[in-house]
Order: structure tokens, then sequence, then C-alpha cells
């Protein structure tokens, strides 16, 4: 038979774990930060060896991974993700208006758990639906880190993830090409000269692998149509349009317009979706000046 505990020592007991508890799971950001979340396929070189992907690059896989950012912004709160390679990247700017509140009130743990999970979840059922066999026993799973920063640090750390997609595309392709052995001690550039001189074009493969795919949630104007109109009950109909928050994927080609690295205004185009004005970003000026400072 089970020993009752009276319950004030019960909540006693309760009150000491959750002050243990609380000094990780409370660290938050502030509500004024932009809080960035990285989120990182694990073992994902075991994962499409079982998953029989294409290589270098399986579009099955790669339409399930933007699938998983979309989700992500459409479910989780993020403006804006980029998705590279096996990894997502997710931004949260400062709430609006003086009640608005980060999801989970910033709360780190809370937000790298959820969503590493939430992620884990929708690629196991986008892989599904864009059709990439993976073996009812295999699951890929995702690891997450968050930060609170600046606009200024945000936007340096989506520029850094581009580059890092232009270096997993190139070493991508010129292992699939040219084999591990010949990529010995070759850097980017040298590895890109010896594909082409291998006869293979890299501009060739499609552009969401090369640059990468970013998905934004945007305020749009919207109509309804008449079937949906009718669904909704009398007095709750819309009788002009309204603002609605749509989600954009931007892939293909249309990607390299976007592209942060490249636009000296790169802080807007990030948070306020402008056109990008050709130039080099500040975070690049900023991190040459700190590799010179280095050497
Ligand atoms: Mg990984």
């Amino acid at each position: 038979m089970a020993t009752l505990i009276p319950r004030h020592v019960k909540d006693a007991l309760g009150t000491a774990v959750k002050a243990l508890e609380a000094v990780e799971s409370d660290r938050a950001a502030g509500r004024g930060d932009v809080i960035v979340a990285r989120l990182d396929g694990r073992a994902f070189h075991t994962f499409v060896h079982v998953a029989h992907c294409a290589k270098p690059f399986d579009d099955a896989l790669t339409a399930a991974m933007i699938e998983t950012a979309r989700q992500l912004v459409e479910e989780q709160g993020a403006r804006v993700a980029y998705v590279q390679s096996d990894e997502i990247s997710l931004l949260f700017p400062p709430p609006a208006g003086e009640r608005g509140e980060h999801p989970f009130g910033g709360r780190y743990q809370k937000l790298a758990s959820t969503l590493a999970s939430a992620a884990t979840a929708y690629l196991s059922l986008a892989c599904r639906v864009c059709g990439v066999p993976v073996p009812s026993h295999v699951v890929a799973t995702f690891d997450c880190r968050v930060f609170a920063t600046d606009r200024a640090g945000a936007t340096a750390a989506f520029a850094w993830r581009e580059l890092d997609c232009v270096t997993n595309a190139v070493s991508s392709v010129a292992r699939h090409v040219l084999g591990h052995a010949a990529m010995h001690k070759k850097g980017t550039a040298a590895l890109l000269a010896a594909v082409a001189a291998a006869d293979v074009d890299f501009s060739a493969y499609p552009a969401a692998n090369r640059s990468g795919t970013y998905v934004r949630r945007c305020a749009t104007l919207c109509a309804l149509d008449d079937e949906t109109v009718a669904d909704i009950p009398v007095a709750h109909r819309p009788t002009e349009p309204f603002m609605r928050n749509l989600v954009v994927t931007r892939a293909g080609e249309g990607a390299a317009r976007g592209l942060l690295h490249r636009a000296a205004n790169a802080e807007a185009v990030l948070f306020d979706g402008a056109a990008p004005v050709e130039g080099s970003p500040p975070c690049l000026a900023a991190a040459e000046g700190a590799a010179a400072a280095d050497i």
C-alpha cells in the first residue's frame, strides 16, 4: 500500500525542487531582445544514408526541410526561418505592443526544447508528405540553441549561416564529383575550381541547396473566397479585405535576391522584408576588421 505523506511535507519538497529547477528554467531573454534559435539536424549523415537520399542533394529531403521551416514559422511564432543543409535558423524580433511577449516569456530552455521537439515532429511528417523513404524505425532529430541579441547581432547570425550554406553546398558537390580523398586540404574556392575542371556546373544545382531558403511571416491584405465566407457565421463575416499573417517561402532563383551577405541594408531585409540594396552589410565589414586585428 502506498505510504501517504502529509500534504505540507510534499509541498515543501516541491518548493525545494522548483528552486533547483528555476536556476536554469527561469533564465530568459529580455522583452526588448531579439531571439535567434538555431536547429541543427543530429547525425544526418546516417539519416540520409538509411533514407537512401540522392547525392549531392535530395529534392524530397530539401522540400521536407523547407516544409519544416514553414511550419516552425507558422506554428511557433518565428518571423523568419532560414533553412540550409541540415539546419534551420529562426528569428524572433522583440514583441510588438505594450503587452506583447516572446513565446514562453523568452525562457531559453522552454524555447530550445519546444522548438527541437516541434522540428523533429514536423520533419517526420514532412518526410512522409514529400516522399522521403524513411524506414519506419528511423527518426531524424534536431538539437537547438537559443540566444538573445540585438538587430545587428541577429543579422550577423543569419549572414554567417548563408556563408556556411555556400561552404556546405560546395563541399557536398565536391565530395560527390571528386571523392573524399581529392578534397584533402582544399578550401571552398579550390574545390569550386576542381569541380569546374571536372566539367560540372555548380550553378546548375538548385538554388535552395546553393543559397538556402528563407521563409517569412508577413502581413498581407486578404479577401476571402465565397465558399470560405459561407462557412463563417453571419455575425462574424468580414465585409472588407483584412490583414492576415501569411507565410511566404522564398526559394528557387529568387533566393539570391534576398541574401543578407550581399545586401548593404541587410538588417532591414531580415527584419522588415525590405528589398535588398546590393552591397556589403555592416556585419561583414566588422568581421573583416576583427579578422585583420587577429592576424
Ligand atoms: Mg547537423
